[in-house]
């Protein structure tokens, strides 16, 4: 059994077979799906699709491409959802300078206030870091006071930067871009760091493996993902899959509900 921590199922891309999808993650021996939310309506799709399958997990995010769009009516909404939702967790939230889709500015104001919400409500964040490590490590660590849970999803830097986020108590997670043929030295980075520091993940319908590279990624094929990783480390599958799942079902509070 393996944990998917990072998907996006209710997007258009899984419109057509959505059923099918869910389905067949079961049957690869997916426990568990956390379906991450971007803004407030897909924080509410994310939430409906949990409320419909046993093995999906929702959570409340405002991701930093939407941040140009966050003010206090939605930062109010967002945390009444919380409250009356109970997700998994606070993201995905953080800060992406690769694609600054929306101002610095609004992205690090947006993730000081969702950070602050995670702190309020007990809750881990799951966070999105692409070509702003320094800033992003920096609001981690001030706004975190030490207390943040936190996993950095998609984990794109060096082991330097592993290492410093661990000090932090944080995690990271990979996606099966590390997979890619030019992806050598993150796959380096995956090989070097602490098994029980690390989660899996697809970011569904995003990234699929080299294999399908290109196309719909989908929870299933997280399998490929712990393969590659059981070879990096010359590790069996088995073990991969017992130490990164346990770590997901601690660091979300994962259990089968009735
Ligand atoms: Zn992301
Ligand atoms: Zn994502």
């Amino acid at each position: 059994m393996i944990i998917d921590t990072h998907c996006h199922l209710y997007m258009d891309a899984f419109d057509l077979d959505r059923e099918a999808v869910i389905a067949r993650a079961k049957e690869f021996g997916i426990q568990y799906m956390v379906n991450v939310g971007i803004d407030g309506p897909t924080n509410r799709a994310s939430y409906e699709l949990a409320l419909k399958y046993k093995t999906i997990f929702h959570t409340a995010g405002f991701h930093p491409h939407s941040a140009g769009e966050f003010n206090d009516a939605e930062f109010a909404a967002v945390r009444s959802f919380v409250q009356e939702t109970k997700p998994v967790a606070i993201g995905e939230i953080g800060l992406d300078y690769f694609k600054s889709q929306s101002s610095h500015e609004d992205q690090k104001k947006t993730f000081v206030q969702m950070i602050g919400l995670a702190l309020e409500q007990d809750l881990p964040v799951i966070v999105h870091s692409r070509e702003a490590f320094a800033d992003t490590y920096e609001i981690l660590k001030k706004e975190g006071q030490g207390k943040l849970r936190g996993v950095m999803h998609c984990f794109s830097y060096d082991e330097a930067a592993a290492k410093a986020l661990f000090d932090l108590g944080f995690l990271i997670s990979f996606t099966c871009n590390l997979t890619f043929k030019n992806a050598v030295s993150l796959a380096e980075v995956a090989r070097a760091v602490p098994l029980d520091k690390i989660m899996l993940e697809t970011d569904s319908p995003y990234l699929a493996p080299q294999i399908f590279r290109g196309k719909r990624n989908e929870p299933c094929c997280l399998t490929h993902l712990a393969d590659f990783l059981a070879e990096k480390r010359s590790v069996a599958r088995e073990e991969i899959e017992r130490v990164t799942s346990e770590t997901a079902r601690l660091f979300f509070s994962l259990k089968d509900r009735p």
